[in-house]
């Protein structure tokens, strides 16, 4: 007895795409949900050329996988994760989706009629929805990343992660002998700066001021916010000297343009420590930190708005004093 009266209105109403081909890749049956999508008639289109009709489809990948499956008699699949689509179809969704496509789980089907003629079923589901939540699931995680390594405020990496870089880029530097220095500055006199012009006056002076700095880097420089108004900058693969360029550099971009805020103009100036990593072993980062720190509050101490290097006997000097 045919099964017709029953497969037939099934197939009819699918909401999956159902295509089969014979062995030459002509194409036999279209149903309805794929014709709807594709904008392709079966009556069109019966015993062409899946590749002439469907100009899109990965060819030759698609007669491996039907070759394979002809040859094992079993089926096989492709999600939307491995291959998004294999029939280029427009899908439901133009909105929440940033693809163009109907994301497609297939999968591929050996048929036989009762004459022994081979066939493939091609099934394809609509899997857009998953897709889409992927997508945003993928948008949220680098939000989240981003949001988890950079300061609110400045823009600036934050500490923790700053200091894991500087902890990575001081492991390469060690390994493969490369020089690294480290600046660490800060503000000058910045709690009278914001009992004269406000916590939002402070505020917008370490928004500019570090748009500012950053614009004086290169790509590979780790620049980020240490405290309330000290930042640390990591310069990969540069001596003290080149590192002290770039420290004076800064100094001087902060000292010779105001901050405008409400219309007012606001004056400040940074001072800057300078240390190039000498030390080894695990903690060499923490000691290059402690260097650093010396030689700003040498510059504090020697005056301000000044750029100071790290030296070996300001550390006997200092240890003295205390
Ligand atoms: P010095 O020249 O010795 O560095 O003096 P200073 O006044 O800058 O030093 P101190 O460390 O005593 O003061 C830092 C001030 O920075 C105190 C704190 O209220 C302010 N500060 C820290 N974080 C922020 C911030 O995010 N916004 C603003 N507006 N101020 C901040
Ligand atoms: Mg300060
Ligand atoms: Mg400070």
């Amino acid at each position: 007895m045919s099964e017709d009266w029953l497969t037939g209105p099934i197939l009819e109403q699918l909401n999956s795409g159902v295509l089969v081909v014979d062995e030459q890749f002509q194409l036999v049956y279209l149903n309805t949900f794929l014709q709807r999508h594709s904008c392709v008639q079966l009556s069109d289109v019966k015993g062409k050329s899946l590749f002439k009709v469907f100009t899109d489809v990965p060819e030759a990948w698609l007669r491996r996988k039907f070759a394979s499956v002809l040859e094992l008699q079993s089926p096989s699949f492709s999600s939307w994760e491995q291959r998004q689509y294999v029939i280029k179809l427009p899908h439901l969704r133009p909105v929440t989706s940033s693809s163009q496509f109907m994301a497609q789980n297939c999968t591929m089907l050996p048929l036989s009629d009762p004459a022994g003629r081979r066939y493939v079923c091609l099934l394809i589901e609509d899997a857009t929805d998953a897709f889409v939540y992927q997508q945003h699931l993928q948008i949220t995680m680098q939000k989240l990343e981003h949001n988890n390594r950079i300061d609110g405020l400045t823009k600036a990496l934050n500490r923790r992660y700053w200091e894991e870089q500087l902890k990575l880029e001081v492991q390469r530097a060690q390994r493969y002998q490369q020089p690294l220095s480290l600046l660490l500055f800060d503000l000058d006199k910045f709690k009278q700066l914001n009992d004269q012009y406000g916590h939002l006056g402070g505020d917008s002076v370490l928004i500019e001021l570090t748009a500012r700095v950053r614009a004086l880097l290169r790509d590979t420089d780790w620049f980020g916010r240490y405290g309330g108004e000290e930042f640390g900058i990591v310069l990969t693969n540069t001596a003290l000297a080149g590192a002290m360029d770039v420290a004076e550099r800064i100094c001087l971009a902060v000292d010779s343009t105001a901050v405008t805020f409400h219309e007012q103009s606001i004056k400040t100036s940074v001072s800057i420590g300078v240390a190039q990593l000498d030390a080894t072993g695990e903690r060499a980062h923490e000691v290059l930190i402690g260097q650093a720190d010396i030689a700003l509050y040498n510059a504090k101490r020697d005056g301000r708005n000044r750029v100071v290097p790290f030296s070996a006997g300001e550390t006997e000097f200092l240890l003295k004093a205390n």
